[in-house]
């Protein structure tokens, strides 16, 4: 047996030259050559190349990869982006880090100085004329793509380390245990193992109208685009379509937002049109119910945009110099030819349904965005990687729970959530059951600026018999990701409102207001905050 396992790693050495673990046949596996080395509890049965291929170097994919291969399964991973129609590409590290989070959430803190350099003159900053402050996009842009290549680097540097196979390549599956990668020089690699794991993500949606993938952008390009953006319609009012348009118009640019139901369908309506009216309060256009129907492109190149109001049927057009589409993303598993393996999707939207992971067929496993109702977030993709890698390379049984999970939504005001929204919780428990508690407050570090805090507020959804366990917790304000992150733990500990209530807040800052939080709905008492510090 110890013979045919050296046998098998000696061949797979030869084909591909590619270095491999320090691997003993004997009793323990050994990691990095003993630095870090701890003894793995899996044992390699060698059924193909490798234990694991993951298909995808995103947050899930990458996060799974590592914590296999810290197991001691020999791992591959495919990356390859494929350009986007205005041809924007980048490096390893998935949506997350090129094109997600991590750019959206340096755009958004650029925004974000702007207004504290406006608020400085009221703290006695002595600033130049208001028309002599400006922004650079190029400066900025170039900021995030350094930063963003110096990820992918590390990211590059780590699978090298953990001695992980990386194969800058697009992946299809072949059948069962095997995929085709074909590498940027164009040349194939045929990939066996005994596990693989689908963490492909999704890439943005264009919708079906005329103009819109020859001339729009999506999030794809907007973070790396050469020239600033401009007059900017962005079409789609979920999180990424609030998101932009907030940092755009936080830049000076104009920005419209294109909506065709409802902001934020799926969250809580009363903090989606808070967070929707700050918007509008700091320029932010809005266009409800409204529906794009052409894109042109004019002499001058700007681009001339057609929608129809599908409330009263009536046209409209108008010209923006950037059309920005955040309609949503689909999946690429068609891409990835997982009939090949017979896996199934869900027909509309291309997504794997996995119960723990793990899809119809039983070796082939899915994290991350490609999951069909899960959350697409960045830290649900690596816990669900990392979690999968620990229960088939270890002793472990944990799952991976999806519930309960915070997110924010990183607008002007951000909107940090977690738990369930007041509509949920209606539905679900009846209105006589629960109880709603919510303050509107006042930021302290907003005062001396006299800055609008008519849009700060908090909410408290809990049930409303004795301990009344809390059911989801809302809040509208600065900071509001790092405010609502340690709730989130408390909620999953079953935090109630005694809890709550007898937690003693650190004053002066915004998420002591959780902790101030008394007045019902049902009572009708005025939320407005009465003073500062009593
Ligand atoms: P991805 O990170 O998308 O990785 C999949 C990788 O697989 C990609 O590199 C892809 O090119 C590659 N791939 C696809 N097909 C193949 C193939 N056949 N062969 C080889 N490689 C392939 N989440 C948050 O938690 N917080 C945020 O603030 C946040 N902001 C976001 C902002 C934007 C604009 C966007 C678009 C997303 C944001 N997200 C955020 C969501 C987050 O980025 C995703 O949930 C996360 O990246 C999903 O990880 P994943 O591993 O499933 O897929
Ligand atoms: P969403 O599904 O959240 O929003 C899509 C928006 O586009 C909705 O407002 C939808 O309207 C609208 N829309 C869809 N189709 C059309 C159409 N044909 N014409 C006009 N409008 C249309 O997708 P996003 O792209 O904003 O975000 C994708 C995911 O990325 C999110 O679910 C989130 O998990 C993740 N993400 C997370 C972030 C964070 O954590 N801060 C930030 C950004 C993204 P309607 O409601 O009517 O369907």
């Amino acid at each position: 047996m110890a013979v045919a396992k050296w046998l098998c790693r000696v061949v797979i050495a030869r084909t591909h030259s590619l270095e491999l673990n320090s691997y003993s046949s004997s009793k323990r596996i050994y990691l990095n050559n003993g630095v870090n080395s701890r003894p793995a509890r899996y044992s390699s049965s060698c059924h193909g190349q490798y234990d694991l291929i993951v298909i995808g170097g995103g947050s899930g994919g990458l996060a799974c990869a590592k914590e296999a291969v810290q197991l001691g399964a020999k791992v591959a991973v495919l990356d390859y982006v494929t350009p986007s129609p205005r041809g924007s590409v980048w490096g390893l590290g998935g949506t997350c880090v090129n094109v997600g989070c991590i750019p959206k959430k340096l755009m958004h803190q650029a925004s974000l100085l702007g207004e504290a350099i406006i608020d400085s003159k009221a703290y006695g900053w002595v600033l130049p004329e208001a028309n002599a402050i400006k922004h650079d996009w190029q400066v900025l842009r170039e900021a995030v793509q350094n930063h963003i290549k110096s990820v992918n680097w590390v990211t590059r540097v780590q699978l090298r380390d953990k001695k992980i196979d990386y194969y800058n390549g697009h992946g299809q599956f072949v059948d069962l245990h095997t995929v085709k990668v074909v590498v940027k020089t164009g040349k194939e690699h045929t990939l066996t193992a005994s596990h693989f794991v689908i963490a492909v993500g999704g890439r943005p949606r264009y919708p079906d109208i005329p103009g819109a993938l020859e001339y729009g952008i999506t999030s794809d390009d907007i973070f790396s685009l050469e020239n600033s953006p401009g007059r900017t319609l962005v079409i789609g009012a979920g999180y990424i379509g609030l998101e932009c348009a907030g940092f755009l118009n936080g830049l000076g640019y104009d920005a419209t937002v294109m909506v065709r139901s409802v902001p934020l369908r799926g969250f809580d309506q009363q903090m989606a049109g808070i967070i929707t009216d700050e918007m509008m309060s700091k320029g932010v256009n809005f266009l409800m119910k409204c529906i794009p129907l052409s894109v042109e492109k004019k002499n001058d190149g700007k681009l001339l945009v057609s929608w129809t109001n599908i409330t009263d049927q009536s046209t409209h057009s108008d010209v923006f110099d950037t059309v920005l589409f955040a309609v949503g993303r689909r999946a690429l598993t068609k891409e990835l030819c997982v009939e090949s393996a017979g896996v199934k999707t869900v027909p509309e939207s291309g997504k794997i349904f996995a119960e723990n992971e793990q899809t119809n067929v039983k070796h082939i496993y899915a994290v991350g965005d490609v999951l069909h109702e899960k959350p697409e977030l960045t830290p649900v993709a690596i816990q669900a990687g990392k979690l999968l890698a620990q229960r088939l390379f270890s002793n472990s049984n944990e799952q991976m729970d999806y519930e309960t999970v915070a997110t924010t939504v990183f607008t002007p005001l951000e909107y940090g959530t977690v738990g369930i929204s007041e509509e949920v919780a209606i539905k679900r428990y009846g209105e006589d059951n629960i109880e709603v508690f919510h303050a509107f407050y006042k930021p302290t570090e907003f005062s001396v600026p006299q800055r609008n805090v008519k849009n700060c507020y908090t909410k408290v959804i809990s049930k409303r018999k004795d301990p009344q366990k809390v059911l989801g917790m809302h809040f509208v304000g600065p900071q509001a990701g790092e405010v609502i992150q340690g709730f989130a733990a408390a909620m999953k500990c079953g935090l109630t409102m005694k809890q709550l209530q007898s937690t003693v807040g650190i004053h002066p800052t915004v998420a002591e207001e959780f902790t101030r939080i008394y007045i019902t709905k049902r009572s009708g008492v005025d939320p407005n905050p009465q003073s500062c510090c009593s």
